[in-house]
C-alpha cells in the first residue's frame, strides 16, 4: 500500500535543515506522498527509510516487460484510470491464438495471416506483436513442434506458452528462450513450479485463478516468493465478467492503491466469442478498459485496421499533438521540376495531404517546417506558421539544391501569407492553393497551366 504524508514523515530524519529544497521535512513529506519530488533530495535519510519509501513511493501499478532485442514490450505502469486525467503509458499488444490441436492448414492460415498484417500509421508499425500457444494435447513433442514451426515463420512475434503443465511449460520455454517468451499458466497448484521457472529465465509470468477473490490470494502468495513480473488472469470468459474483472483490478489498484492487483491484464477475446466482429468489439472495449495483451483468435486486415488504430488513438498523450518529422517528402516519382506544396507537421494534416497528393497521381514534393504539432490555422494564429519558419525549412532541407522551380504552394486557408513568404525567399513565387485538401488533385493535375 502506498503511504501517506504523515507516515512518511515519520520515516524523515526531521532535521528541518531545508537542504531538500523545502522549508520543513513535513512539507517534503507532503510533496513525496503526491510523487512530485524524489527521496533522493534528502541527504540524511538512512537506507532502510530510502528503501521503505522506493517501495512506497513507486506508482501502484507495476512495469513489466516481454519480449527481446527490437522487439521487447512494457505493458502496465498506468497511473490514470482515464486518459483525459493525463495519459495511458503503455498500449496493450495482440497476439493470435493457436493450439496444437489445429490442423496444419489452420496453422499455416494464422501464420500467412500475422504475416499480412504489417503496415505503417502515423510513424508507427503496426503487426501482430504475440503469438499465443495453448498446450490441448498434453502431447509436449506436438506442442514444441507448433512453437518451432510459428517461430520460424513469424520472424516478429514473441511466444505466448499457455499450459499448466511445468514440465511442458519448461521445455516450450526452452524451445524460443532467445524470444523472451511470456509463460501463462500459474495456478493454486502449480505457482511454485512456474514461478521458479519463470524466475529462473526472467519471463513475464502469467497467474490466473477462478475469480478475484481467488487470484488476489495467489498473487498475494507470489509476491511472498519475491516474484513479481506478473501478468493477471481471473479466469472469466464472457464480456460481461470479464470487463467486470478488468475495471475492479484496475480500480483496486489505482484508487485503493492495492498493489497486489497493480499488474498488467490479459483478456482472452478469442474464447468469449466466435465471431470475428464480436471478437473485434470485444478488442475495442478491452483496449479501453484495461487488457494489456488481448488474445484474437485470428487476424485480418478488417480488423487490424479499426483495432490498431483504435490503439494509437487512445494510447498516445493527449496533452501533445501528433507530430511528423519536420523535412521534405517525395511523393511519386517526383523530381526537380515537381511541384512543392508545404503544410504542417501536425500528424493528422500531413496524412490527408499527402494522401490526396498520391490520389493526384501527380509526383510532387511535400515540405514540412516546424509549426509546433498544430493543425494549419491554429498554427497560423500561434505564430508557428509563418514566412520565417517556412523559409527557414526551405534552408534547413537545402530545398534549391532538389528542386529547379522556385514556386511554393501553400493552404489556401493561409493566402494572408503569401506576401511574408515572398519576403523571407526572395526569387521565389508563392502560388495560393485549395482550401480543402478534397480539391488538391484536380489543382494538381491543372497547376502546370495555371502557373504557367
Ligand atoms: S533535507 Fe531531509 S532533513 Fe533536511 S529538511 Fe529536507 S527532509 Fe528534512
Amino acid at each position: 500500500m502506498a503511504l501517506n504524508g504523515m507516515q512518511i514523515y515519520k520515516l524523515l530524519p526531521k532535521k528541518n535543515c531545508k537542504e531538500c529544497g523545502f522549508p520543513t521535512c513535513l512539507a517534503f513529506a507532503m510533496k513525496l506522498a503526491q510523487g512530485n519530488v524524489e527521496a533522493e533530495k534528502c541527504p540524511y535519510m538512512s537506507d532502510e527509510a530510502k528503501a521503505q519509501l522506493a517501495e512506497a513511493t513507486a506508482p501502484p501499478m507495476r512495469t513489466v516487460k516481454f519480449g527481446a532485442k527490437d522487439f521487447e514490450y512494457a505493458l502496465g505502469g498506468e497511473t490514470v484510470l482515464f486518459r483525459h486525467e493525463k495519459t495511458f503509458v503503455n498500449r496493450p499488444r495482440f497476439a493470435v491464438m493457436f493450439s496444437d490441436t489445429m490442423s496444419p492448414e489452420e496453422v499455416d492460415k494464422k501464420i500467412n495471416n500475422i504475416n499480412a498484417v504489417d503496415y505503417n500509421r502515423i510513424n508507427e508499425e503496426m503487426y501482430v506483436e504475440i503469438a499465443a500457444f495453448r498446450c490441448e494435447s498434453q502431447d509436449k513433442d506436438a506442442f514444441i513442434g507448433l512453437i518451432k514451426k510459428v517461430m520460424e515463420n513469424c520472424p516478429k512475434v514473441v511466444p505466448m506458452i499457455i499450459t499448466e503443465n511445468a514440465e511442458i511449460a519448461a521445455a516450450a520455454v526452452n524451445e524460443c528462450a532467445d524470444r523472451g517468451p511470456i509463460l501463462y499458466g500459474a495456478n493454486g497448484e502449480n505457482y511454485e513450479a512456474m514461478v521458479n521457472l519463470a524466475k529462473d529465465k526472467k519471463l513475464l509470468l502469467g497467474v490466473t485463478a477462478s475469480g478475484k477473490e481467488s487470484l488476489y490470494e495467489l498473487v498475494e502468495k507470489i509476491q511472498n516468493t519475491g516474484y513479481r513480473e506478473l501478468l493477471l488472469d481471473a479466469g472469466s470468459r464472457n464480456l460481461k465478467n470479464a470487463f467486470d474483472d478488468m475495471v475492479n483490478i484496475r480500480r483496486t489498484a489505482l484508487l485503493s492503491g492495492d498493489r497486489t492487483f497493480g499488474y498488467p491484464t490479459v483478456a482472452f477475446v478469442c474464447d468469449m466469442a466466435e465471431d470475428k466482429m464480436m471478437q473485434l468489439a470485444c478488442a475495442t472495449l478491452f483496449v479501453q478498459k484495461y487488457a494489456s495483451i488481448i488474445v484474437l483468435s485470428d487476424i485480418d486486415y478488417s480488423m487490424a485496421l479499426p483495432l490498431f488504430a483504435h490503439r494509437q488513438n487512445i494510447f498516445t498523450d493527449p496533452q501533445r499533438p501528433m507530430r511528423i518529422e519536420q523535412g521534405i517528402y517525395k511523393i511519386g516519382d517526383a523530381n526537380e521540376e515537381s511541384p512543392l506544396l508545404v503544410t504542417v507537421d501536425f500528424a493528422l494534416t500531413y496524412f490527408i495531404v499527402s494522401g490526396e497528393v498520391e490520389r493526384s497521381k501527380v509526383p510532387s514534393w511535400v515540405l514540412i517546417p516546424d509549426a509546433g504539432g498544430y493543425s494549419v490555422l491554429t498554427a497560423w494564429a500561434a505564430g508557428k506558421f509563418n514566412g520565417k519558419s517556412i523559409a527557414n525549412a526551405v534552408k534547413e532541407f537545402e530545398v534549391e539544391n532538389k528542386l529547379k522551380t522556385r514556386e511554393l504552394i501553400i493552404p489556401g486557408k493561409v493566402a494572408v501569407l503569401k506576401a511574408d513568404i515572398e519576403d523571407e525567399l526572395p526569387g521565389w513565387k508563392v502560388v495560393v492553393g485549395t482550401e480543402e485538401a478534397a480539391t488538391l488533385p484536380n489543382f494538381l493535375k491543372n497547376y502546370r497551366q495555371a502557373v504557367s
